[in-house]
């Protein structure tokens, strides 16, 4: 469903010059994959997802989803980021009904919506607290109800556990597993933990410390109970 085909993408540097962050890239990911996309900070993942995502353009290849080029974002793809991902002058709620909101959706429908997702992220005590309140196992629970709200076919997710402490962060693999297991999104997950991509993936792919290529790939869901 998402095919990355010869991609390359440089940017250029304050001091002059281009940098390669992504080089030549090609990649299928198919419908219902948990990906992951694993390696050292500066490799490129990041680059990566905001491609797909319709946030940075390639200068080179082409990106598609189910066909269709993806250089600006849409209503398919929605994005989790690692923090500061709520709106904090919102409730969680009114958090989780944003977007809902902007594609129209009335006020009293969009409520019912937004609350069914903060149900599943067990959020359902807390869907009137503001985002400052709550922890940041919490705040990111808020973040993945907000992204299922929107019902995109993928998940693109840029380390969205990494600044959790180990407790919390092995809470929400499983509640993550159980989202995906539930919703069969496709989802692109982005990590330099290799523990967290082998426990969540059915395949991983490694990129490299030379920024930009993919170096190894391997599938897990085989060896997993
Ligand atoms: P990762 O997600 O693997 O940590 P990134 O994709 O964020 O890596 O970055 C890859 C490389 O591209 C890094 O060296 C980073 O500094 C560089 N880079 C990322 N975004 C930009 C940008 N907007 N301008 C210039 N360089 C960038
Ligand atoms: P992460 O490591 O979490 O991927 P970074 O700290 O590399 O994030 O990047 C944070 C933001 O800054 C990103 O939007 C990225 O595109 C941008 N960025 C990263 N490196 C550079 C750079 N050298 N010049 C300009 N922007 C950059």
């Amino acid at each position: 469903m998402i095919e990355i085909k010869n991609v390359s993408k440089t940017f250029n540097q304050r001091t002059g010059g281009t940098f390669t962050a992504i080089d030549n890239v090609s990649l299928s990911i198919k419908k219902g994959e948990f990906l992951s996309l694993l390696g050292p900070s500066g490799c490129g993942k990041s680059t990566l997802l905001n491609l797909v995502a319709g946030l940075e353009h390639a200068q080179q290849g082409t990106i598609t989803v189910n066909g269709k080029p993806c250089n600006t974002p849409g209503p398919d793809r929605v994005v989790v980021f690692q923090e500061h991902a709520l709106f904090p002058w919102l409730t969680v709620l009114d958090n989780v009904a944003f977007g809902l909101k902007q594609k129209g959706i009335p006020k009293k429908q969009r409520e019912e919506m937004a609350l069914e997702q903060i149900k599943s992220v067990h959020l359902s005590r807390f869907a009137d607290r503001y985002p400052h309140e709550l922890s940041g196992g919490m705040k990111q629970r808020a973040a993945i109800a907000r992204a299922l709200a929107m019902d995109p076919e993928i998940l693109l997710m840029d380390e969205p556990f990494a600044a959790l402490d180990e407790q919390t962060r092995l809470i929400l693999h499983k509640e993550l597993e159980e989202i995906w297991m539930r919703t069969k999104k496709t989802i692109l997950f982005i990590t330099h933990n290799i523990r967290e991509a082998v426990i969540l993936s059915d395949r991983v792919l490694v990129m490299s410390t030379r920024p930009g290529t993919i170096k190894k790939e391997f599938n897990v869901q085989a060896a997993r109970p």
